[in-house]
C-alpha cells in the first residue's frame, strides 16, 4: 500500500474518528441537557414532598395537641361531674350488669360508716347483706332473710318501684333504682328524714287545728247560750215594758232596745249558722207544715217595718197548690225571712211580692214548689249579680252601704235551699228591683180539700177597689179563681156607681184620697147595702172605730186564701147553733225554767191567756209536778241544774210509756248549735223554741196543745213584732 494510500486511509480513519467525537459529543451534550431538565425536576420534586412533610408534621402536631387538649377537658369534665356526684347530699352508686358496683359516692357509702368491703366492685346481694348483719337498717316487719328477698326481686324488676328504707337511727332513705343501658343500673338514695318529720308535723298541727276548731265549735255553742239567755230576758222585758204605759220618748227608747237586741240576735244566728255550715253540721227535721200559714205569719211579722217604709207586701199563693207539705219549717222559714228581709231592706217604694206557684202532686208525691220574691228596690248591677251569694259579700256602692248586714245571709240561703235539694237564683235590674226565684222539691203532707167552703149565697159580683196595682190584680185573680164577676178599681171617686148592681165590696182601707170607712160611709150615704169587706194592715187598731159597724169584716192585709174565702162565706150569717157547753176547766200549763227572770218574762208573756200556769225550777220538780198536774203541755228548759230538761223528759215519756197518754213537751233552750236540736227531739221532746222565746211562738204551742175538755187558752194575742 501506498503512503498516499495510507495517508488517505490515515486522513479518513481520522475524519470519522472526529465525526464521532462529535456525535458522541453532541449526544453527551444531549445527555447533560436531559440530565440537568431532570435534576431540575427532581429538585423540584424535592422541594414539593419537603413541603407536604412539613404540613403533616404541623397538622399531626395539632392533632397530637388537640388531642391532650381534649383529653384534660374530658378529665376535667369526669372530674367535675364526680366532685358534683360527691357533693350532692344524695347518695348516688352505679352498678354494671353483674350487679357490681362501679361507683359510688360518699352520701351513698356514708350509711355503711366506713365499712371497708363496700367499695367498687362488691355486689349488691352483699350490700343488702352488710345492711342488715351490721344492724344499719330496720326491716321492720320483714324478717332480714325476707327484707334482702324483697329488696332483690325489687332490683330484678324491669322498673323498680321506689322503696323507703329506714335506717337503725330513725332516718328515711328513699331508694329510686334506674335500670340504664347494657343492664347498668343507676342508684339514687334520697334521705327524706326531714320531709317526713315535716310530714308528722303537719299531721300534729292539722289534728291540733282540729282540735282547736272543735273547741272553737264548742265555745260558739256555750257563747250562744250564754248570750241568748240573758237576750230573752232583754228581749222579753221589752216586749212586756211596750205593752205598758208609756210617753211616746219612753217608747221610742224601748223600742230601740227591742231592735238593737233583736239586730244583734241575727248577727249572732247569721255567724252561728255560717259556722255550722261550715262544718256541715245542719241537720234538717223534715215535718209536716203549712206552707202558706208559714207565709203569712213571716208576713205578719214583717208588716210593721214594711208599712214603715210604705211598702205593699202582698202573697199570691196559687190557689190549688197544696198548702200542707213536708218540710224542716225552721229552716224554710229562715230562707223566707232572709229574701223577704232583704226584699224590704232594699226597696224604698213599692212593693214586696211573694208568689207561690207549683207544680200539682198527689198526697205523698213531691211537689215542685216554686216561691218568688220580688221587689221594686234597688236592685243589682249585673257585674255584681254573680257575686251575692259568695260569702261576706254586699253590693258595695254609695247606694247600698247605707244598709246595714253581714253579708252572709244570702251565702247560708243558699246552702240551706241546696241541702233540700232545691235551687235558688236571681234577676234583677238596676233601680228597677229583684226577683229571687227558689224551688223547694217538698212532698205533699195532705192534698188540697177537693171542695173550697161555699161561698155566701147570691154572691156573683165584687166590686174591688184598692190602689196598688199589683195588690189589685192579685185580687181580681184570686175572686174569679172562686167564680165572681170581678170589677176593679183604682180608687174611690166613682165607687158610688159602680157599686151598683154589685154583691159585694172588698176596698184597701188605706187609699189615696180616702179611707176605707170613708168610703162605707159614702156608700151607705148612697143607699148601698151590699157587704163590705175591708183589708187593712193592721185591724186590730181599727176596731174601736166608729164607723166600725158599717163594715162586714177587716181582714188582715195581705189576706191568706183560706181567711179570704171563710170571711166570704160568712158573710151571710150561718144558723145559729146551740151555744156549747162551757168547758169546765182551763188549760193546764207546766214550765219548767230554773231561770227566775225568763220565769217571770214567761209568765209576763202567757197573762193575757186563760191557763192555769204552774212553773218547776228544776228537771226533777217538772216530773213531779207532771205526775200531781197533769198538765196539758209543757215547757221544757233544757240546761237546768240538778235533771236538765232532757233527763226529765224521758222520765216522762217513761211514766207515759206505763200510763199512757203523750203530752206536748216544748224544749226552750238558748243551744243554738246544730246537732242540739236534733238530740232535743231525740230525747222525746216534741217541738224546740229558741231562746229567746217570742211570745207568738208560745201562745201557738199552747193553742195547738189545747184539749176538748178545757176551754180554749184565749184568742191568738197579735204578736206585736
Ligand atoms: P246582708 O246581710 O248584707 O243583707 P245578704 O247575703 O243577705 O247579706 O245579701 C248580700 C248582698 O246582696 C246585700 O248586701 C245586697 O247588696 C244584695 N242584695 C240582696 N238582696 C237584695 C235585694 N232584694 N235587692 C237589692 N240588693 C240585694
Amino acid at each position: 500500500m501506498s503512503l498516499a494510500d495510507k495517508l488517505a486511509e490515515e486522513r479518513r480513519a481520522r475524519l470519522a474518528a472526529e465525526r464521532l467525537l462529535e456525535q458522541k459529543q453532541a449526544e453527551l451534550r444531549a445527555a447533560n441537557r436531559k440530565l440537568d431538565l431532570h435534576a431540575r425536576a427532581l429538585s423540584h420534586e424535592i422541594h414539593e414532598t419537603r413541603a407536604e412533610v412539613a404540613v403533616v408534621r404541623d397538622e399531626n402536631r395539632r392533632v397530637k395537641s388537640d388531642l391532650t387538649v381534649a383529653h384534660q377537658k374530658v378529665e376535667i369534665a369526669e372530674r367535675r361531674l364526680w366532685h358534683s356526684i360527691q357533693t350532692i347530699r344524695d347518695g348516688f352508686a352505679f352498678f354494671d350488669a353483674d350487679s357490681r358496683m362501679i361507683a359510688a359516692n360518699r352520701a351513698w357509702l356514708a350509711v355503711f360508716d366506713g365499712l371497708e368491703e363496700v367499695r367498687p366492685g362488691i355486689r349488691y346481694a352483699e350490700i343488702l347483706q352488710i345492711l342488715t348483719e351490721e344492724g344499719i337498717v330496720n326491716t321492720g316487719e320483714r324478717t332480714p332473710q325476707q327484707w334482702r328477698e324483697h329488696m332483690l326481686d325489687r332490683w330484678q324488676a324491669d322498673a323498680p318501684e321506689p322503696e323507703v328504707m329506714r335506717l337503725w337511727n330513725g332516718e328515711y332513705i328513699r331508694l329510686i333504682d334506674q335500670p340504664g343501658a347494657g343492664g347498668d343500673m343507676v342508684s339514687l338514695a334520697h334521705n327524706i328524714t326531714a320531709t317526713i318529720r315535716y310530714e308528722k308535723e303537719l299531721k300534729e298541727a292539722r289534728r291540733r287545728a282540729e282540735a282547736a276548731n272543735r273547741a272553737k265549735s264548742a265555745f260558739l255553742a256555750n257563747m250562744s247560750h250564754e248570750i241568748r239567755t240573758p237576750m230573752n230576758g232583754v228581749l222579753g222585758m221589752a216586749e212586756l215594758l211596750m205593752e205598758s204605759a208609756l210617753d211616746e220618748d219612753q217608747r221610742l227608747y224601748v223600742s230601740t232596745i227591742r231592735h238593737s237586741a233583736e239586730a244583734l240576735l241575727v248577727i249572732i244566728n247569721d255567724v252561728l249558722d255560717y259556722s255550722k255550715i261550715e262544718a256541715d253540721r245542719i241537720v234538717l227535721h223534715p215535718e209536716p207544715f203549712d206552707l202558706e200559714r208559714c207565709i203569712h205569719e213571716l208576713v205578719t211579722l214583717m208588716q210593721a217595718h214594711a208599712r214603715d217604709k210604705g211598702i205593699d207586701l202582698l202573697v199570691d199563693y196559687d190557689l190549688f197548690l197544696p198548702t200542707r207539705l213536708i218540710g224542716d219549717q225552721g229552716r224554710i222559714r229562715q230562707i223566707l225571712t232572709n229574701l223577704l228581709g232583704n226584699a224590704v231592706k232594699f226597696t224604698e217604694a213599692g212593693h214586696v211580692l211573694i208568689r207561690v206557684t207549683g207544680v200539682q202532686a198527689e198526697e205523698g208525691q213531691e211537689a215542685d214548689i216554686r216561691i218568688s220574691i220580688e221587689d221594686t228596690g234597688i236592685g243589682i248591677p249585673a257585674d255584681k249579680v254573680g257575686d251575692i251569694f259568695g260569702e261576706f259579700n254586699q253590693v258595695d256602692d254609695a247606694q247600698s252601704r247605707k244598709f246595714e248586714g253581714t253579708g252572709l245571709g244570702l251565702a247560708i240561703t243558699q246552702r240551706l235551699v241546696r241541702q233540700m235539694g232545691g235551687d235558688i237564683w236571681v234577676e234583677s235590674e238596676p233601680g228597677r228591683g229583684s226577683t229571687f226565684g227558689l224551688s223547694l222539691p217538698l212532698p205533699v203532707a195532705e192534698a188540697p180539700a177537693p171542695e173550697l167552703l161555699p161561698l155566701a149565697e147570691g154572691l156573683k159580683r165584687v166590686l174591688v177597689l184598692e190602689p196598688n196595682d199589683a195588690s189589685r190584680a192579685l185580687l181580681e185573680r184570686q175572686l174569679g179563681a172562686l167564680g165572681l164577676a170581678v170589677t176593679a178599681c183604682r180608687d174611690g171617686a166613682r165607687a158610688s156607681e159602680m157599686a151598683a148592681g154589685v154583691d159585694l165590696v172588698v176596698a184597701d182601707h188605706a187609699m189615696n184620697a180616702t179611707d176605707g170607712f170613708a168610703l162605707a160611709q159614702a156608700l151607705r150615704a148612697a143607699g148601698h147595702t151590699m157587704p163590705i169587706v175591708l183589708l187593712a194592715v193592721n185591724p186590730g187598731s181599727l176596731a174601736q172605730h166608729p164607723s166600725r159597724a158599717l163594715v162586714q169584716a177587716v181582714l188582715q192585709k195581705p189576706v191568706a186564701r183560706r181567711e179570704l174565702i171563710a170571711a166570704l162565706a160568712a158573710l151571710v150569717p150561718a144558723p145559729p147553733e146551740a151555744p156549747p157547753e162551757a168547758p169546765p176547766r182551763a188549760m193546764r200549763v207546766l214550765a219548767a225554767e230554773d231561770n227566775k227572770t225568763n220565769r217571770l218574762v214567761f209568765a209576763k208573756m202567757v197573762q193575757a191567756l186563760d191557763i192555769e200556769l204552774s212553773f218547776a225550777e228544776n228537771g226533777r220538780e217538772a216530773v213531779a209536778l207532771f205526775q200531781s198536774l197533769a198538765p196539758d203541755i209543757v215547757f221544757m228548759d233544757i240546761s237546768m241544774p240538778e235533771m236538765d230538761g232532757k233527763e226529765a223528759t224521758r222520765a216522762i215519756r217513761a211514766i207515759e210509756a206505763r200510763e199512757g197518754g203523750h203530752v206536748p213537751i216544748i224544749a226552750m233552750t238558748a243551744h243554738a248549735m246544730a246537732g242540739d236540736d236534733a238530740e232535743i227531739l231525740a230525747a222525746g221532746l216534741d217541738h224546740y223554741l229558741a231562746k229567746p222565746l217570742r211570745r207568738a211562738d208560745i201562745v201557738a204551742r199552747i193553742a195547738e196543745a189545747a184539749p176538748p175538755d178545757a176551754r180554749p187558752p184565749a184568742a191568738m194575742v197579735q204578736d206585736t213584732g
